[in-house]
């Protein structure tokens, strides 16, 4: 496995590659990281996994300072799960002047939900999944990428923003692994104390008990039984951002005759002493 951390050694890393898989990320891997550096592995002739921990999508008042960067730790779990190349750039590698020119996301899909919470989120994403994806698969034959459910919003943003902009780009999913209690593995989850770790389930359980509500009554009322979920956690001492149910196509909110008919899903995030959770759970 080859670790690199500049564009140029990048290209010259993948020069005999026809078809990269990519899996972008973050940092602090965990298994759901490495299940979807596994599925890669069978997509590509060249498995390449990015650690960059990316200023634009965060909010100053948000963790970019602390967020937990372990590059020794990934790559040696990265070589044992059979990656053949990190991409491990420094800010200024990726970002060497003001990034000025941004790709906006569709508003109708970027600023509900995590975007609502998250200004300018999803333009972060966005501007740097767009500068990943030129870096590894510009002049190739094929490229796919590979991203996970739980971060659902964004899978969609991407697969939205590859589709409008005809990138030569297939995305693949990954479903969302969880620990044995069922809280969804997440960087973020290090920074829980061990009495917020025991709690931190309890975030997947509402999303499951929104569901069966929903799913339970004939004619729900949406709005609240969106309340009672969040004012059950509320209860917990959470502080829920959202929890509500929406339309796995396009995650706006179903019609009174979709509730009964339509491929739902439940989302939610909320924080829980200064840890921000996100979860979904299709339903
Ligand atoms: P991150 O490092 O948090 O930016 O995540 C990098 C990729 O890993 C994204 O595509 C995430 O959706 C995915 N991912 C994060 N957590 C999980 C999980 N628990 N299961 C599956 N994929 C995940």
């Amino acid at each position: 496995m080859k670790i690199v951390h500049t564009l140029a050694d990048l290209r010259l890393a993948l020069a005999a590659s026809q078809h990269p898989a990519f899996v972008p990320t973050m940092g602090n891997l965990h298994a759901g990281h490495l299940d979807l550096v596994t599925r890669a592995k069978t997509l590509g002739d060249c498995t390449v996994v990015s650690i960059f921990v990316n200023r634009m999508q965060f909010a100053p008042h948000e963790d970019f300072d602390s967020y937990p960067r372990t590059l020794k730790a990934d790559a040696e779990q990265l070589r044992a799960q059979g990656c053949d190349l990190v991409f491990a750039p420094s800010e200024r590698e990726l970002y060497p002047q003001p990034q000025t020119f941004k790709v906006l996301p569709d508003p109708a899909l970027a600023d509900i939900l995590e975007g609502h919470f998250r200004p300018g989120f999803f333009t972060g994403v966005c501007t740097v999944v767009m500068k990943l994806f030129q870096a590894v698969f510009a002049g190739k034959a094929q490229g796919t990428a590979v991203f996970g459910q739980k971060d659902r919003q964004q899978l969609m943003v991407v697969r939205r923003m590859v589709e409008q902009f005809a990138l030569p780009t297939c995305i693949v999913t990954g479903p969302t692994q969880r620990a044995a209690d069922g809280l969804a593995l997440s960087s973020r989850n290090v920074y829980l104390s061990a009495a917020e770790r025991a709690e931190a389930v309890q975030l997947s359980l509402a999303l499951k008990a929104l569901g069966q509500a929903v799913r339970a009554s004939g004619t729900p009322d949406l709005p609240a039984l969106e309340q009672q979920a969040m004012q059950a956690l509320s209860a917990r001492g959470w502080k829920p951002d959202y929890l509500t149910v929406r339309r796995q196509s396009d995650l706006l909110l179903p019609t009174p005759a979709e509730l009964a008919t339509s491929a739902l899903t439940a989302l939610g995030a909320a924080r829980l002493g200064s840890t921000r959770l996100i979860d979904n759970l299709d339903i």
